[in-house]
């Protein structure tokens, strides 16, 4: 009987007999970015979203720091706790955002997974929805065009936020 490939997640990344499925390049979209190495099933856990686990108030606190640069490494788990991939981060934390993206994320006990929701093919930048939301009392065209999104798919929103409250001109 053949057996079946070894497979471990090595740093956050899901390595099939020693072979890491992706790997992390310069990307078209935004800085670096993360790409298939090889095809990858459907509904596979590519990667996990390595980093510190913080709490709500310690999360507020980094995003009010890290605002202003172009980029934060902070995701949100629940209302509690949150990931800052800043910290002991995995590859995950360059996957960009995507409006027509191939993975979502995936909460498993407390852990978040990276998953494709359709076979991804090699060479492939893999993406998913960041789903930025605004809090607080922001204007949101202006927040969505310091958040534009550059994924190139056909019905791209133009920005990584996806707040469905009515623009206000
Ligand atoms: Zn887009």
């Amino acid at each position: 009987m053949k057996k079946a490939p070894a497979q471990a997640f090595v740093d956050g990344v899901l390595t099939i007999e020693g072979e890491p499925l992706v790997e992390v390049r310069r990307s078209s979209i935004h800085g670096r970015g993360v790409f298939a190495r090889r095809t990858i099933a459907a509904g596979t856990p590519i990667l996990e979203y390595l980093g510190e686990r913080i709490d709500d108030a310690e999360a507020r606190v980094r995003y009010a720091e890290t605002s202003g640069k172009k980029v934060t490494y902070l995701l949100r788990v629940d209302a509690r706790t949150s990931i800052d991939g800043a910290v002991g981060g995995s590859a995950a934390r360059f996957v960009n955002h995507g409006c027509l993206p191939s993975c979502e994320l995936l909460l498993h006990k407390k852990r978040v997974f990276l998953i494709t929701r359709r076979r991804v093919r090699p060479e492939e930048e893999l993406t998913f929805d960041y789903h930025l939301v605004v809090r607080g009392d922001v204007d949101l065209e202006t927040a969505r065009k310091a958040a534009p999104c550059k994924c190139g798919a056909r019905r791209c929103r133009g920005t990584m936020l996806n707040d469905d409250r009515p623009v206000r001109r």
